[in-house]
């Protein structure tokens, strides 16, 4: 999953007033998994949705479950909580009306075993039909969403499963629409018209649908069809459409050589622009994802991003993944430590993808790189595994989703110092690759002690843990200066000339509210009440005053004199001040200076090479 920026905080789901509430009650969910409280088995599983022009009229679907059953023991079937890479509790239970059950052609007996539970009596009869309506109202990659035309359905919202039973059951679901509305998913054809089939129930629920009207071409890319759905119909002009092909066609084929092989027969990118949406959000699975763009953001520099983190998933998280999550539980939440490398080493990956595959140069990764340098130095420090575990919970202290980035730049600091440590003969990609096949090849999730050893043999058995101990379980600020230069990298970092108050606009102007202890403000005699009219002979309401300070006074000398022109009651003032500075903004560059080491690391990361 990832969001833009402008909306970590608003955009990952509609539902963080249901959340705190869910969470409390998990437990008796899980509870329902126990031995008393285990379904029937159930066979011939089949799911029906219709969706038809009048449904979408009412924004609802229509959904129907039916499978056989024997004995007379209560079949037990049960809606997730959650959607995998959604890492919140929703309760898809909640938008389920109209439930009805009947067997053999007879309404039976159903009640609740709990809010997300419902108990069906089939008395001896073999063949078990339920059925309800779905309300699909929520703008959400995770959830049901239908427009006029149109309906975004996840798997998890409507298909049931039951209580106890092994989730590798086979099963069909045919959609029902209207002849002249498409249908998209990532789903096999079951070999009639809009007839598909899965053959467990994880691959069920990740494999979304499109259905309705909507944009649908499709290319090969790295030898397998890639789809490009998108809603509504005409959202994505024909250039724009084919700038998110190219860059389609640059970010995969890197991103493939990490793992050395395309895991998908086909993909579908489903996007959904809609002006109702706040900034950009994108959720994956294993052959396709669900990207969601308020109109800004169609085109921008954020989409390959987007597209280059949401399919680099495809391998890490729906395929290798930490062995907390594996195999997913829908009931639940499944917290797990590990997410800064699901997460942050994705959201590396996509930035090398994106200079690999030439939709940046190396100053627009370096300058990728430097955004996640200042956004984490922002942020309270947190520990990447306490960041990770905590993301369930939607902490309110700013650092919510800072696994993302500083996983990120965790990702970074272990490629340079594997690459270091081998003399460049090895990197994060053999990591990523060689726990690919040890892990999910293997059908299981990677352990800390897999990680690790994975790490330690691609450094030339460089021991990792007094780096895990101080960045990964530990707090401590990352070693830049130490690391940086292994790459042939360094910091710059600006310095901004800095008063030292705090203001506000009114009616009469800028007035000052606060002084720092020490600052040039202070030192000039500014007193709070002021109204500030120029500095430096800048005009404060100059829309261009930053920029213009900056230009004034970047090259200046702590001290210079400084004046600063003030309005105090009815009396022009010019206070005396002196210039001081503050950090500005970290900017990372290449060290001319570097050794030829060095360089053929930084080539060999911005590159995807490594040496004989
Ligand atoms: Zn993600």
């Amino acid at each position: 999953m990832i969001s833009s920026e402008r909306s970590w905080t608003g955009v990952v789901c509609g539902c963080l007033a249901v959340l705190a509430g869910a969470s409390a009650h998990a437990q008796p969910v899980q509870s329902v998994s126990t031995n008393d409280s285990v379904s029937a088995p159930i066979r011939d599983v089949r799911y029906d949705v219709t969706f038809t022009k009048a449904h979408a009229q009412a924004k609802l679907v229509e959904v129907a479950m039916t499978f056989s059953t024997t004995g007379s023991a209560p079949v037990l079937l049960s809606l997730p909580a959650w959607t995998p890479g959604a890492y919140e509790i929703t309760n898809y239970a909640r938008w389920v009306t109209a439930f009805s059950a009947t067997a053999d052609g007879h309404a039976v007996a159903w009640d609740k075993l709990d809010y997300d539970t419902w108990r069906i009596r089939p008395a001896g009869a073999k063949f078990v039909k339920v059925s309800f309506r779905y309300a699909a109202d929520s703008l959400d990659n995770a959830i049901a969403w239908a427009k006029p035309d149109f309906l975004l359905l996840n798997g998890t919202n409507v298909f049931l499963f039951p209580e106890g039973q092994p989730f590798e059951y086979s099963a069909t679901v045919e959609v029902h629409t209207d002849s002249d509305w498409r249908v998209a998913t990532g789903m096999s054809s079951a070999g009639s018209s809009r007839t598909y089939s899965a053959t467990n129930y994880h691959d069920l629920v990740d494999m979304p649908f499109f259905i309705g009207k909507f944009d649908l071409d499709s290319a090969r890319v790295s030898d397998k069809w890639i789809r490009y759905a998108t809603y509504p119909a005409g959202a994505v002009s024909s250039s724009v459409r084919q700038a998110a092909w190219d860059q389609l066609k640059k970010v995969i084929p890197p991103e493939v050589a990490v793992f050395g092989e395309v895991p998908w027969d086909n993909y579908t990118v489903m996007q959904i622009v809609d002006s109702s949406f706040m900034g950009a959000s994108g959720l994956e699975h294993q052959n396709s994802h669900v990207d969601v763009l308020s109109p800004q953001y169609v085109g921008s520099e954020f989409q390959p991003s987007l597209y280059a983190h949401e399919i680099f998933h495809a391998w890490n998280v729906k395929r290798l993944r930490p062995a907390e999550m594996w195999p997913y539980r829908y009931s639940r939440p499944q917290p797990t430590p590990w997410l800064w490398v699901s997460e942050g080493i994705t959201d590396y990956y996509a930035d090398l993808a994106e200079v690999r595959g030439g939709v940046v140069d190396a100053k627009g990764f370096l300058a990728l790189t430097a955004g996640k340098m200042n956004e984490v130095m922002a942020a309270a420090p947190i520990a990447l595994q306490d960041a990770s575990l905590n993301t369930w919970v939607h902490p309110i202290d700013g650092t919510e989703y800072i696994y993302y980035p500083k996983g990120s730049l965790a990702g970074f600091l272990l490629d340079i110092m594997i690459r270091d440590a081998s003399d460049n003969k090895k990197s994060l990609d053999d990591v990523m690759r060689g726990l690919y096949q040890s892990s999910y090849k293997q059908g299981k999730g990677f352990t800390p002690t897999d990680w690790w050893t994975a790490v330690s043999a691609a450094a030339n058995g460089k021991s990792f843990a007094q780096f895990d101990a101080a960045y990964v379980d530990g707090r401590d600020p990352f070693p830049w200066d130490s690391v940086l230069p292994l790459a042939g990298l360094r910091v710059r970092q600006d310095r901004v000339p800095r008063l030292g108050v705090t203001t506000q606009q009114d009616a009469s102007g800028i007035v000052v509210r606060d002084i720092a202890p020490g600052s040039s403000a202070e030192r000039a005699g500014v007193r709070a009440g002021d109204y500030l009219v120029s500095i430096g002979d800048i005009a404060v309401d100059d829309q261009q005053f930053g920029a213009r300070i900056r230009a004034k006074y970047g090259a200046s000398v702590e001290g210079a004199p400084l004046a600063i022109k003030i309005r105090r009651g009815a009396e022009a003032l010019t206070l005396h001040g002196q210039l001081q500075f503050a950090p500005g903004e970290i900017m990372l560059e290449p060290d001319p200076a570097a050794g030829a080491k060095a360089v053929m690391i930084r080539e060999g990361i911005l590159k995807g090479a490594v040496s004989k």
